[in-house]
């Protein structure tokens, strides 16, 4: 008798611990650094492997993890996607909008940059809505790099598919982004340049029009065209 009352017992104990165990592994994993698309030494001479190393193993890492220690005071970001929580940032509190972001932002980011020679061009409806809304590529370039030159501090500048299907370039400070229900204009980013110090500064030091003329040999058009597409459905 006593062994048939001890073996569910235990059965239940064991049950018990199993879902503690993976609640326990649920929590830590929720949001988590996705891997470099590529080599860290991929993108030069117009990013150094050294520069991406950190930039993507310690300060990509660190928003994460930080986003991730912040489940216990906001349990409703377990489990939920960054996007949804960008477009309800009001809602969390300020690590939530930094760390959130600079998650957001960075996983952007890196897939948005290819080797050179390797990211292909523009396909043929960003092509034409560029000039649609810019004339030429070549006039995008050059206002998308005239708001990255005039971005003050840290921050990104953005290419982004607003509301009404057209394209826009926009600035952010830190790591707000165009998704946040806090920032004036909103849109779908695209194409995202990162116009933080930790982002150029050991290469370029204090040039920053250089790396950002160098950004251009390495941008990925097939995936800027890949969710412009998405973006424009
Ligand atoms: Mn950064």
């Amino acid at each position: 008798m006593s062994l048939n009352f001890r073996l569910p017992a235990a059965a239940a104990l064991s049950m018990a611990l199993f879902a503690g165990a993976a609640g326990a592994a649920e929590t830590a994993a929720s949001f988590t650094l996705p891997p470099l698309p590529y080599a860290a030494n991929a993108l030069e001479p117009a990013i150094d492997a050294q520069t991406m190393t950190l930039h993507h193993d310690k300060h990509h890492q660190a928003y994460v993890d930080n986003l991730n220690g912040k489940i216990k005071d906001f349990p409703a970001l377990q489990g939920a996607k960054i996007e949804t929580v960008m477009a309800q940032v009001s809602k969390y509190d300020a690590a939530v909008r930094n760390n959130g972001g600079g998650h957001y932002n960075h996983s952007l980011f890196w897939t948005i940059m290819a080797p050179v020679d390797k990211g292909g061009k523009p396909g043929a409806a960003l092509q034409k809505r560029i000039a649609q809304d810019f004339k030429s590529q070549d006039e995008m370039v050059k206002q998308f790099s005239e708001m990255a030159g005039k971005n003050f501090g840290s921050g990104w500048t953005w290419l982004i598919v607003k509301p009404d299907g057209k394209l826009a370039i926009t600035n952010t400070p830190n790591q707000d982004n165009p998704l946040m229900d806090v920032v004036q204009e909103k849109g779908t980013p695209i194409l995202a340049l990162d116009t933080w110090e930790h982002a150029y500064y050991l290469k370029y030091q204090n040039k920053r029009p250089e790396y950002v003329k160098a950004f251009w040999s390495v941008v990925n058009w097939n995936e800027v065209t890949k969710r412009y597409d998405q973006a424009a459905k």
